[in-house]
């Protein structure tokens, strides 16, 4: 408590709201430093707030005066100062689906777009921000991270940016694009012959002898914070009202229930309506610990080896997992699974109506939109926000010969005419059924 008093005074150009690490499960507290674990009961630990002092303070016309980036929501975020690492990350496009929803059957579709988020292309650029400003004031010199490729991405190019030295750790067997766009900001980049869950543990132990700022390890508190944003910005663009239904992938299923909190903050302190919003998850069946416990209705997660195209989504052993499988249940919702060929026709999908191409995690909340409409387990008329996490780019494997074939010709027009009849042919036939 002494350190959380120290940090308000500490800054004369900015107040701090945020009080103490507390444990999830037993309710202990800590002074604001880098720690994850509960010492008494080994829960994870989370940030606390003074809600009372927010509600004072706050408001929407505070809020749309700051910067346009996730910074505008600072209160609620984890640093003490406005000295933040700000390239502009977050207050991405939340899209009004029309084409994609007119497919599935939907009259209330948005899409939160976070495949063109700065400066990585993914939704990770929220959290690493969040968790590097932190780092700073703690003092760390180095940042690290175990990732899934996303997050080597962005903790290597935001390091670059604050000037902080860097070593991330990723498994062997990423994209090519998740490898270069990392290796492209200089870091050291660790590709451990291993899984995800393999990586993670030996960053755990790394994290306990370099002292170096493990973004998902040792700052975790501070890093999943920055996920809230995914919220906050959600109830922002739907003008100040919650959604009442959001499908968001699953990876350690952090994501997941930060969107939550932030919705539950924005009610707290009187921002929003309150509004029951229901939670449903996505995981790729390949890998799906969460999902096969909410099937079987289970209060823990069993392990599992993950074998999916949607890397950045294949943690075997997740962290919050149990968290997710009860926001789920509490809130009405389903967590889903859709296998690898579903994943591909996501990412199609998506692209072909709403002309975002997203990666392998967002074909696969695609998917699983899909499946939940298909089940009767979204109403058509209920508000649904689909979060697309990530950018095509960084995974053309994943699509590689499923997506035609570009027609090679001379540079002369008569060249050009005969292969454009050829295709119109071609598109004949495949239409054939559908002009009839
Ligand atoms: C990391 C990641 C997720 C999931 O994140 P968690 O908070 O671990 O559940 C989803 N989508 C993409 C693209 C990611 O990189």
């Amino acid at each position: 408590m002494t350190q959380a008093i120290k940090t308000q005074t500490q800054t004369q150009s900015s107040t701090a709201y945020f009080q103490a690490l507390k444990c999830k499960e037993c309710g202990a507290e800590y002074e604001l430093k880098a720690s994850n674990v509960c010492e008494l009961c080994f829960g994870p630990l989370e940030v606390k707030y003074d809600y009372n002092a927010l509600r004072l303070t706050v408001t929407r016309e505070t809020i749309q005066a700051g910067p346009n980036s996730i910074w505008r929501y600072r209160p609620f975020l984890p640093v003490a100062t406005d000295n933040v690492i700000d390239v502009g990350t977050g207050m991405t496009p939340l899209v009004r689906s029309h084409r994609l929803a007119r497919r599935l059957g939907l009259n209330k579709l948005y899409i939160k777009n976070d495949a063109v988020n700065m400066p990585t292309l993914s939704f990770k650029d929220r959290v690493v921000s969040v968790a590097l400003s932190r780092a700073r004031e703690l003092g760390f010199t180095t940042v690290s991270c175990a990732s899934t490729g996303n997050l080597a991405n962005s903790t290597a190019a935001l390091a670059a940016h604050a000037g902080l030295d860097c070593c991330v750790f990723i498994p062997a067997d990423l994209e090519a694009g998740k490898i270069i766009g990392s290796l492209i900001y200089s870091p050291t980049l660790m590709a451990v012959k291993g899984n995800y869950d393999q990586v993670n543990r030996l960053c755990s132990e790394v994290a306990n002898t370099y002292g170096w700022g493990f973004v998902n390890i040792n700052l975790r508190p501070y890093y999943s914070e920055g996920s809230k944003t995914l919220g906050f910005e959600v109830a922002e663009q739907l003008g100040w009202e919650l959604p009442d239904h959001v499908v968001a992938p699953l990876a350690s299923g952090s994501l997941f229930t930060k969107i939550y909190k932030g919705f539950q903050e924005f009610i707290e302190v009187g921002l929003v309506e309150n509004k029951s919003v229901r939670f449903s998850g996505a995981q790729a069946e390949g890998c799906s610990p969460i999902a096969q416990a909410f099937k079987e209705g289970r209060d823990f997660i069993k392990p599992v080896k993950p074998n999916t195209i949607a890397k950045s989504l294949a943690i075997g052993n997740p962290a919050d997992g149990i968290y997710a499988v009860e926001l789920a249940q509490k809130t009405g919702g389903n967590i889903e699974s859709v296998n690898d060929a579903e994943i591909i026709d996501g990412i199609k999908l998506l692209a072909e109506t709403e002309g975002i191409f997203t990666e392998t995690a967002g074909g696969t909340t695609v998917a699983v939109l899909k499946k939940l409409v298909e089940a009767g387990k979204i109403d058509p008329d209920e508000t649904t926000v689909i979060y697309i996490t990530g950018n095509g780019l960084k995974t053309q494997e994943a699509i590689q010969g499923y997506v035609g074939e570009p027609l090679t010709i001379d540079a002369k027009l008569d060249s050009f005419e005969r292969a454009l009849e050829r295709s119109r042919t071609l598109d004949r036939l495949e239409w054939q059924q559908v002009l009839v």
